[in-house]
């Protein structure tokens, strides 16, 4: 190839394959399907003679199955003159090849790697050549059909095959190239079963029918009705072509002779004549016809890519960011990072238990209203008992009038009897008021976890790990707010005011009561109604003093002191922790669909850009 055409050509068809090579370097066919020709053939009907005439370069060849692994052949036409290049990729191996001769050991060797002495692996083997007998194409050849395992083949092989083979032919973006013998019933060919399964219409279909020089005498307009499509009609059609025979193996035929050997006999034959004529036969046409098959795909392909990548992107990077997308890999900084989330949680904690909250809290989150409302609620109470006080102290004092009475005189009260009324009263205060701090650390407790399952949400050893730092803390906590309130009511036991505050209190409740018209105690005996009024005095004193401290503990402790002690705890979990990395163990296979999603999303942002320039 050479002149003004030859440069066109390099302008119009080398960038698109070179465009699509670069894409499955990228390793993107793993995440969209890419526009290819996949060769599939029966087991020996001349699946690796097309290929090497193709290429020109020898691939391994024997009885048995050779072909293990798909092998991508990107075949590119080199300047005349410019040396023989070769390379074989396969996992993260590259090995340059200087002459072809090296090719079929490489690649049984890269086989071996791959698939092991007998069995086959889904896993591509690369081979690029570069040589200016080449023509620009890449194919992608794969494991021959068999029916039926020999020797030490694993029983399941030939599914296994139909499977790889089938992966590949069943995306819209391949191109099927059917070998078929000549000198079979081309009906019964599996491989064409298996490309008309999943083409039914034949649109992506080709037929390559290889071995015409060793049909019987006689039957080549049999073989014509087939490429002319009248037995099975593919809209890709069929092209003849004859490659190296066993006979031509045995005198080591060169390709090159072998290639103008076919020619000559197409040229003899009457009856293959005008099939190379219509460019129906031979591998010069074959090659050209492949290559702008590949162009016509590629081009019809590309619009449809593009929009797959950007569709793609998009939803991996929404997927990503739903199972924790910022969450790194390596330990380290994974730490680093989980202390700052749970340092995020333990500032949330704490301005929850201030009443600052975030926008999206419904009212079970609200803590500081919470126990306001719980404030609230006891107070009430306190006022409900003291009306039943009223009742309950006068019904108090005539009965220990009636069964207490000691040596004094009628008319004596003792103070004694005040103090012991009073005490019992306001000691019944205490078990309501417990009964709130209960409710409360509860609440906050149930309030907390929440949150951590949301913060710490696919680490479930890291939530567990939390809740029971929380639960242990409010149990201490809520110990020494009980201590605290215990030893207040033990204090309320001793009965004290001032005295100044005690006596403006009574004139004060005396002169309120007065007002009123005390229905209650107005018609008691004078000795009973001032033990009354002095009960009902000293417990609103008492109940002032309980109104502020018992909530203002609370809030100390369960709102102030919690938070604070699970923050010092939870900063030092990861820290004191012997497994880190069991710590941060992930719901699932979270952590490696996040490894897949991030390559997968670093192969379509650079596909992207390719698409970008080209
Ligand atoms: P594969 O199993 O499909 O890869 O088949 P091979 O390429 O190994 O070919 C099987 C046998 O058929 C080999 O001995 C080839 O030399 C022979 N063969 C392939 N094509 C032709 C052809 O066009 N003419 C003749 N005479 N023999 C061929
Ligand atoms: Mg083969």
């Amino acid at each position: 190839m050479a002149g003004l055409w030859y440069i066109e050509y390099e302008k119009k068809i080398r960038p698109y394959i070179d465009l699509i090579d670069s894409l499955r370097a990228l390793g993107l066919d793993k995440d969209l399907p890419l526009p290819t020709i996949a060769v599939i053939g029966d087991q020996s009907s001349g699946k690796s003679s097309v290929l090497e005439m193709l290429s020109e370069v020898a691939l391994p060849r024997g009885t048995g199955i050779v072909t293990r692994c798909p092998l991508e052949l990107k075949l590119k036409n080199g300047v005349q003159g410019t040396p023989w290049k070769g390379q074989i990729r396969y996992r993260d191996s590259v090995i340059t090849l200087k002459s072809p001769d090296e090719v079929e050991e490489e690649i049984k060797s890269a086989q071996e790697d791959l698939a092991g002495r007998t069995g086959i692996s889904s896993e591509l083997i690369s081979l690029q050549v570069e040589s200016s007998c080449a023509p620009d194409l890449t194919l992608i050849d794969l494991p021959g059909i068999i029916r039926v395992p020999i020797g030490d083949q694993p029983q399941d092989i030939g599914a296994k095959i139909k499977d790889l083979i089938k992966s590949y032919i069943r995306k819209e973006e391949t191109i099927i190239l059917v070998v078929i013998s000549c000198n079979v019933d081309i009906a019964t060919t599996e491989a064409l079963k298996m490309a008309q399964e999943v083409d039914p219409k034949g649109e992506r279909t080709l037929g390559v029918l290889t071995k015409p020089d060793l049909i019987d005498c006689g039957t080549e307009s049999d073989l014509l009705k087939i490429i002319n499509n009248q037995i099975i009609p593919l809209q890709k059609g069929y092209m003849l072509i004859k490659c190296r025979g066993q006979q031509d193996l045995f005198a080591k035929t060169s390709l090159a002779n072998a290639l103008e050997q076919e020619t000559e006999f197409f040229r003899k034959n009457v009856h293959f004549r005008t099939l190379l004529d219509n460019k129906l036969a031979s591998f010069q046409h074959l090659s050209t016809r492949l290559t702008n098959e590949l162009i016509v795909h590629i081009r019809k392909c590309l619009p449809v890519i593009q929009e797959t990548i950007r569709n793609n992107i998009s939803a991996n990077t929404k997927q990503l960011e739903k199972i924790g997308g910022a969450i790194p890999e390596d330990i380290q900084t994974r730490v680093h990072d989980m202390t700052s989330k749970i340092l995020i949680y333990c500032e949330e904690l704490i301005n929850l238990a201030m009443g600052d909250y975030k926008k999206e809290y419904n009212n079970e989150m609200k803590l500081y209203h919470f126990a306001r409302e719980k404030f609230a609620e006891w107070c009430k109470q306190l006022d409900v008992v003291k009306i039943k006080l009223n009742e309950e102290a006068i019904n108090m004092v005539k009965h220990h009038k009636k069964y207490s009475k000691g040596r004094e005189l009628p008319g004596f009260t003792k103070y004694t009897v005040f103090e012991a009324i009073i005490r019992d009263q306001i000691q019944e205060l205490m078990g309501p008021s417990l009964e709130m701090m209960k409710e409360l650390s509860d609440k906050i407790e149930t309030v907390f976890n929440t949150l951590a399952v949301q913060h710490f949400n696919g680490f479930p050893v890291l939530v567990n790990e939390t809740r029971c730092k929380i639960a242990e803390t409010c149990q201490k906590i809520e110990k020494e707010a009980e201590n605290v309130i215990r030893t207040n009511f033990k204090m309320e036991g001793m009965v004290y005011a001032p005295d100044a505050m005690y006596s403006y209190k009574l004139m004060e409740f005396q002169a309120h009561s007065q007002q009123k018209g005390n229905n209650l105690t107005g018609n008691l005996n004078p000795d009973v109604q001032s033990m009354v009024v002095h009960l009902q005095t000293y417990y609103q004193i008492a109940i002032d003093r309980l109104v502020q401290m018992v909530p203002m503990v609370l809030r100390y402790y369960l709102l102030q002191e919690l938070t604070n002690q699970i923050k010092l705890e939870l900063a030092q979990i990861l820290f004191h922790s012997k497994d880190v990395a069991a710590l941060l163990h992930e719901e699932g296979d979270m952590a490696a669909k996040r490894v897949s999603l991030r390559s997968s999303l670093d192969r379509l942002t650079k596909a992207r850009t390719l698409l970008m320039n080209f």
